[in-house]
């Protein structure tokens, strides 16, 4: 009865849809070297990653210019670490925060939530220059 019932959930098992449909490299061909295990594992947190949009990834924040310089800010985003933000100008943008290695203004983890309370008052600010 046992093995009949290990047989049946097998047998389920088959029902899920394949993994070539989901896009996912083979898993038998890959489980016969370590190493290709490890590259069929990044491969899929990749696409797990990516499906889900925490890959790492800079898109620009649309209409949410720099409240110090009003050019174009970009959201990084890593898997491995807190979200950052970027200014495009570079070290002339006068925000209060430091240069990263390309000379772009950055706001960390601790600098986001200051970013945040800057763009809402530079939106109220320009609703407000709109309604006057
Ligand atoms: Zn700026």
């Amino acid at each position: 009865m046992e093995p009949d019932g290990r047989l049946a959930q097998l047998g389920a098992i088959r029902e899920l849809p394949h993994r070539d449909a989901l896009g996912f490299p083979e898993l038998d061909e890959s489980f016969r070297q370590p190493h290709e295990t490890y590259r069929a594992a990044l491969a899929v947190e990749a696409r797990v990653l990516g499906a889900l949009g925490l890959d790492a990834r800079t898109v620009p924040i649309p209409e949410r210019p720099c409240p110090w310089c009003a050019s174009e800010l970009l959201l990084h985003t890593d898997p491995d670490g807190p979200p950052t933000v970027t200014c495009t100008t570079g070290p002339s943008c006068t925000a209060p925060v430091r240069c990263d290695e390309r000379g772009r203004r950055v706001w960390g983890w601790r600098e986001l939530p200051a970013l945040v309370v800057a763009l809402d008052a530079a939106e109220q600010h320009a609703h407000g220059a709109v309604a006057a």
